[in-house]
């Protein structure tokens, strides 16, 4: 069989620890075999980060910004144990934090649903977006320890020399300081990424933040929504015929787990980054999420959602069996490939995308699976795979059934 070719590089961003030992298995099993890969390639793993003082993660960035589709595995980011497990010169940031600076904009995350693993939560029938801003706020902070008495101040000194200040606390004792902050350019366009994601796949969209207890910035945030939804959306939305609704943080919680899903759910940077946890884990498995940032001037990023799944990895540098499931290192792939594909008008890659994932979804529902998803599975004589035969099993199914239309 014929390879497919490409015309455009795809950024290819290597990682860490587990999710490293399985990107080479993707794509040693279910990519080189199908597709003639053509990728620029950069080590974003912790070693090379720390070799090249994290200059690699702003070059590949700025790939991602030139080529427009980039696939990420995931990332160390180091804290002080790893600082000194990794001998690192500096505690550098999350690599995470810096591509989504530069590149900013919404990260779309979607459980991948298979049947035999349902939600924990009884009522949901629908899969739940989560939508997260990706620029500012905790990700962009500046933190200080305080020492002991003194004052704190939020000092804002502009261009005209004009200064507006506030004060913070008075400190009796010590303490922990932060500053954060986001732009309305950034804010806006996490905006119109929100609402175009709602009309492309038509699901409603919600909004919710802490606006009663951050009377300016959070109450910022849903302004611009509103603004930007009553100028340019209302029509569309109703033609649609989806809506558009804000509401507290701890009120949207409660209704979330009392809906059937099947919407769009936008969340501030930190509530996104734990929503999203928590939406993955309940529909089955961190690892059965997909996610992409999705840039204003239309750059697009893949990853998997969870992390570098660190325990499996130092049984497996102990020579021990992992079972560590790669399904959203997978998506992460075909995302990219297919969004590769529709950019440059190559049909094959799209439709090996899709038939991939869904060799994906064929081999979980017949019962082969690693064992995250055979702990919580409802199907009967599963078979529990290591790593590599998860993909490896992947591989069978697409080639006895993935050159056929459907599966
Ligand atoms: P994690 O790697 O997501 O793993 C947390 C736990 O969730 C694992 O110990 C495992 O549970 C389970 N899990 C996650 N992914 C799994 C998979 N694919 N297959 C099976 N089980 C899976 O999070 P973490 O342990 O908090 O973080 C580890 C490292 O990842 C940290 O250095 C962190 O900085 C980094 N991180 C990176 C990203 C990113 O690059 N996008 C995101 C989050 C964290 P059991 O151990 O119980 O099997
Ligand atoms: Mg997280």
């Amino acid at each position: 069989m014929e390879k497919i070719k490409m015309t455009t590089p795809l950024v290819e961003m290597d990682g860490d620890e587990m999710t490293r030992v399985l990107w080479k298995i993707i794509k040693e099993e279910l990519i080189y075999p199908y597709i003639d890969l053509k990728s620029e390639y950069y080590d974003l793993g912790l070693e090379h980060r720390n070799e090249t003082n994290d200059q690699v993660t702003i070059d590949s960035a700025n790939a991602n910004k030139k080529y427009g589709v980039a696939v990420k595995c995931a990332t160390i980011t180091p804290n002080a144990a790893r600082v000194k497990e990794y001998n690192l010169k500096e505690m550098w940031k999350s690599p995470n934090g810096t591509i989504r600076a530069i590149l900013d904009g919404t990260v779309f995350r979607a459980p991948i649903t298979v049947k035999g693993i349902e939600p924990y939560v009884r009522c949901w029938k629908k899969p739940i977006t989560i939508a997260r801003h990706a620029y500012g706020d905790v990700y962009k902070n500046t933190e200080m320890i305080v020492d002991g008495p003194g004052k704190a101040e939020l000092v804002f000194t502009g261009e005209d020399g004009t200064t507006k200040r506030e004060t913070i606390f008075d400190f009796r004792g010590p303490g922990v300081l932060q500053g954060m902050h986001n732009l309305d350019r950034s804010i806006e366009s996490f905006a119109r990424s929100c609402f175009n994601y709602a009309l492309d796949t038509k699901q409603d969209l919600w909004f919710a933040t802490k606006d009663t207890i951050s009377k300016k910035y959070d109450h910022t945030f849903k302004d611009i929504f509103q603004e930007i939804f009553e100028k340019e959306y209302q029509e569309k939305f109703g033609e649609a015929g989806i809506t558009y609704f804000y509401t507290l943080i701890d009120d949207a919680v409660a209704r979330v787990m009392k809906s059937e899903g099947g919407f769009i759910w936008a969340c501030k940077n930190y509530d996104g980054d734990v929503m999203s946890d928590m939406i993955s884990s309940a529909f089955g498995s961190l690892a059965m999420m997909t996610s992409v940032l999705v840039s204003p001037d239309g750059n697009y990023e893949y990853e998997a959602a969870h992390g570098t799944v660190q325990r499996h990895y130092y049984k497996y540098l102990k020579g021990e069996e992992t079972s560590t499931n790669s399904v959203a290192t997978i998506f992460a792939w075909t995302g990219a490939l297919r969004k590769r594909g529709e950019l440059d008008g190559i049909s094959e890659l799209c439709q090996f995308a899709d038939r991939m994932e869904q060799a994906v979804i064929t081999t979980i529902e017949s019962g082969k699976m690693t064992k995250d998803l055979a702990l919580i599975t409802s199907l009967k004589d599963v078979t529990v795979l290591n790593s590599e035969d998860f993909i490896k099993a992947v591989r069978a199914t697409y080639d006895c059934c993935g050159s056929q239309t459907s599966l």
